[in-house]
């Protein structure tokens, strides 16, 4: 008997309350869709306009470095004009205004937007610094090192990491790196490493607090490390000695997270005297 009757429901399809049951579901769904969808439009566009921030900050950093100024358009208070073209190509999804400053005491570019909060994405990420390790391995194709000070490889080899870093949008000076080095022992044992410390207080023979980022585990440590003079001696010829070859001089263990190490960076710099 009972058997039977199942075998009748069966065949009857749905009844009006169980269509209502599932029409309630799906609009509960809905709902709970709509939201979630809208919020990661919402941080798509975020994510393009600190990309259309990071590169508009290279371009015109990369435009002070090379030409010693920023244009003749700098009103009083640091503000750049931008030309049309820049206008229409660096724009923000959400219609924010962007504006770009240079500090003129120390060179240094912001740009921010009306309506987002925050300086251009960390060059931190592990992704974006994954990127930044192969534009150095594209060009130090044999065991090696390029440095900011150009000691130890033809000075054309940062320039062309530098201009390939560029076209991605992205800029070493986005770190802070005012000295840099990339070392390469063997084709799976390489590392990146960079101080904010102003290269003009780095004195020669002495220690400096570096970060260093390994690419096989993506994390982040800090280290002391030498600084040598090399060719005329000037400050900008200063370069930094491996810290791989003293593991007695780390003074924080690889971690992931790149906002604590470039504070334990920091902390490390301002103790030793060099001001970050
Ligand atoms: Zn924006």
């Amino acid at each position: 008997m009972e058997r039977g009757r199942s075998g009748m429901r069966a065949k009857r399809g749905f009844t009006l309350l169980e269509m209502l049951i599932v029409i309630a579901i799906v609009a509960v769904l809905v709902v709970i869709a709509i939201p979630r969808f809208s919020s990661q439009l919402e941080r798509a566009r975020e994510a393009t306009c600190a990309a259309n921030r990071r590169s508009l900050k290279g371009l015109l950093t990369t435009e002070y470095m090379t030409e010693g100024a920023l244009r003749d358009t700098v009103a009083a208070d640091g503000t750049v004009t931008l030309s049309d073209s820049e206008k229409a190509a660096y724009v923000c999804p959400d219609g924010g205004v962007i504006t770009a400053k240079l500090d003129s005491s120390t060179g240094a570019v912001t740009v921010t937007c009306s309506k987002h909060a925050g300086t251009a994405a960390s060059l931190g990420d592990a992704d974006v610094m994954a990127a930044v390790i192969q534009a150095f391995r594209n060009i130090q194709t044999s065991n090696g090192s390029i440095d900011s000070g150009s000691a130890s490889g033809a000075s054309s080899k940062a320039a062309k990491v530098s201009a390939a870093l560029r076209s991605q949008g992205l800029s070493l000076s986005d770190l802070g790196a005012t000295m840099w080095r990339y070392t390469q022992h063997s084709s799976n044992n390489f590392g990146f490493y960079w101080t904010t410390a102003a290269a003009g207080e780095l004195s020669a023979e002495k220690d400096v607090p570096v970060i260093k980022y390994n690419p096989s585990n993506q994390k982040y440590s800090v280290w002391l490390a030498d600084v040598s003079s090399a060719g005329s001696g000037s400050s900008a010829y200063l370069y930094l000695v491996n810290p791989d070859t003293n593991s007695k001089r780390c003074l924080v263990n690889g971690t992931t997270d790149y906002a604590a190490a470039l504070a334990s960076l920091n902390a490390a710099l301002k103790k030793s005297g060099y001001t970050a």
